[in-house]
């Protein structure tokens, strides 16, 4: 494990981050989260295009180019020699004296976090994973990955409490992601997942379902999704760069479909890995 501050190495658990950090302050940054394969940043590209967008919604600017995040991203696998694991990037609004306002002249920050190890999700993938719905009480700028997430962490924390592996959330009466997954339902052969505008994340896990899928001749359909629609659904899945594919198989009380992590999710884990050998054997 490894992490990175502005230029420098440091130890995970090294004391680096000014008091008065804009990040901890205001929660005034966006992130990225990638998975490696084989020490292979799976779509390196797309998470650093998403976070050069964020980072324009909120007015942020990278300190770097995308392509020299790319190259610090890379030396530090090479560093760390990390196989399977996750890399995070984290850009902030920068050091400043505590102000709403943003501060003039003051480069913004960049950390990044090396990870050995990934979530083991045997248990999950083979029964299949309960999750609770909840209000979506977010902001109305879903789409930008902020690193503001109370919303998020507290919805995820009442699911668990319940017994639950995810949140997710209602707004306007439309199911529309969980905390930290997108969602998938498939009826009679149809895969349906909550159309992108500004209420969700568009996840780069979720387009390159949507890819695969469509690769396969299977009709993805990218619409609103309502209770009713989870309730007549044959499966339900979520989907996440460090999750993968996890069958859903109880929302609240309601069984999905057999109860059992279906057919399509099968199918789709065995094409998503297919995906990631293809990626990361070269
Ligand atoms: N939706 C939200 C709110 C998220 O935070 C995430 C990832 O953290 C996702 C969806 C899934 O996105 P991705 O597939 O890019 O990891």
């Amino acid at each position: 494990n490894l992490a990175y501050f502005n230029e420098r190495y440091v130890r995970l658990d090294e004391p680096v981050l000014p008091v008065e950090e804009r990040g901890l302050q205001f929660g005034d940054g966006v992130y990225e989260m990638i998975r490696l394969y084989r020490g292979v940043p799976f779509t390196l590209k797309e998470h650093l295009v998403r976070l050069e967008q964020s980072a324009q919604s909120v007015m942020l600017v990278l300190p770097k180019t995308v392509e020299e995040i790319a190259a610090v991203v890379l030396a530090g696998i090479e560093k760390t020699g990390i196989g399977e694991g996750t890399v995070y990037i984290q850009v902030t609004r920068g050091t400043a004296p505590r102000n709403h306002l943003f501060p003039e002249g003051v480069p913004s920050n960049l950390y990044i976090i090396w990870k050995e190890g990934v979530p083991v999700l045997e248990k999950e993938r083979t029964e299949g994973v309960r999750v609770f719905t909840f209000p979506d009480e977010r902001w109305n700028n879903c789409y930008i990955k902020s690193i503001c997430l109370l919303p998020n962490i507290l919805a995820k924390e009442k699911a668990r409490q319940k017994g639950g592996h995810e949140a997710i959330f209602i707004r306007d009466n439309e199911v529309k992601e969980g905390t930290s997954t997108n969602l998938f339902i498939v009826k009679d052969g149809v895969f349906k997942t909550p159309i992108t505008d500004q209420s969700i994340l568009n996840g780069i896990t979720r387009q390159k379902i949507i890819q695969i899928l469509k690769g396969h001749d299977i009709p993805v359909l990218e619409t609103r999704l309502t209770m009713e629609d989870i309730e007549v659904a044959d499966e339900v899945m979520i989907t996440s760069t460090t999750q993968e594919v996890v069958p859903v198989v109880k929302v609240n009380d309601w069984v999905v479909g057999s109860g059992k992590p279906g057919a399509y999710f099968l199918k789709l884990m065995a094409w998503f890995q297919m995906e990631v050998d293809l990626a990361s054997l070269g």
